[in-house]
């Protein structure tokens, strides 16, 4: 299957599709890295950024996939030692875990198992069994790509928040940014991760780091963060290198940009909607097909052609 420009049509979770308008902002020579075009545009692409989060906080970007994105968020918060309660519900959230022990934190994982969302009091529960507040961050997947759930990051605020727990609320967003709706400040989340190639039609290569000011003091109060992991100089550079902590990733700022123009263009909330529109469809094409199979009756992709 090729789409409307004639590339090869592949829907995998991602990389995800790359519009011809992404790839031919790519297109182009290396560009100067030390003054003009880059520098204003890297600028303005912050801005931008957080209004695909819905947050007033600031963002990080590193040259880095997913995985690099929970490490680089981890490194900022939590020393190790220090402990972590993880929600898991499926293998996304099993793997941030992974990489929380990997660094040495001490992690509490809940695991909710493949068929049903993060419950909140469960939460609320073993926040409120933690009298010494040593966890210092609960950690959830927006929605787990694995088993495709969607998790309710307002309630499991409200659920921090009523047990009295100072625990920060970290979001992998990596499947969901741009496409589920997802409002960073107005539900409560403290650091949110996410990557280039998923909702934000780039290749991979970017991670991305979005943190409020309690996560900022967070990071205050660490005694060290390794240079390359360290969120406040790429989130406040003096110097334009500081951004990536290195060589810009160059390409991928100017596909940043137009992807980001599709975006805003259309609109956030035009383009929730949109993939809500669409998953549902999928859905119920989904649900058809078993009813087919059940009854063992019509080829059951025909019927749902033939009722269109
Ligand atoms: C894809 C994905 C990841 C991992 O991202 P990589 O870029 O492959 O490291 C993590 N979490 C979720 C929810 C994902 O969908």
């Amino acid at each position: 299957m090729t789409d409307a420009g004639g590339h090869p049509y592949r829907a995998i979770p991602g990389p995800s599709v790359v519009p011809d308008a992404v790839l031919r902002a790519m297109h182009r020579a290396a560009p100067n890295i030390y003054e003009g075009e880059i520098v204003d545009l890297t600028a303005g692409l912050i801005p931008d950024l957080c209004r695909v989060a819905r947050t007033e906080g600031a963002v990080a970007i590193y040259i880095a996939n997913g995985h690099g994105a929970w490490e680089a968020a981890l490194a900022n918060v939590a020393a190790p030692g220090a402990q972590v309660l993880v929600a898991a519900t499926g293998r996304f959230g099993h793997g941030w875990a992974e990489v929380a022990e990997a660094r040495g934190l001490k992690v509490e994982l809940i695991d909710f198992g493949r068929q049903s969302p993060a419950d909140p009091a469960r939460v609320d529960a073993a926040l409120r069994a933690d009298t010494g507040h040593r966890i210092k961050a609960v950690l959830a997947t927006h929605v787990d790509t694995a088993t495709s759930l969607r998790n309710d990051i307002a309630g499991l605020r409200r659920a921090i928040d009523a047990a009295g727990h100072p625990a920060l609320l970290m979001v992998d967003c990596i499947a969901s940014l741009g496409c589920d709706r997802f409002e960073m400040d107005a539900w409560g989340a403290d650091v949110m991760v996410a990557a280039s190639q998923k909702g934000l039609m780039l290749p991979p290569g970017l991670g991305f780091v979005f943190f409020n000011d309690r996560a900022a003091a967070a990071r205050a109060r660490l005694a060290r963060v390794s240079r390359y992991w360290d969120w406040t100089p790429r989130a406040a550079p003096g110097r334009f290198y500081q951004y990536f902590g290195g060589t810009a990733p160059t390409h991928h700022l100017y596909g940043l940009r137009a992807a980001l123009d599709i975006i805003h263009d259309e609109g956030i909330e035009a383009v929730w909607a949109r993939h809500e529109r669409l998953a549902r469809a999928i859905w119920a094409a989904c649900w058809a097909w078993g009813q087919g199979v059940r009854s063992g009756s019509t080829l059951p992709i025909r019927r749902i052609a033939a009722a269109r």
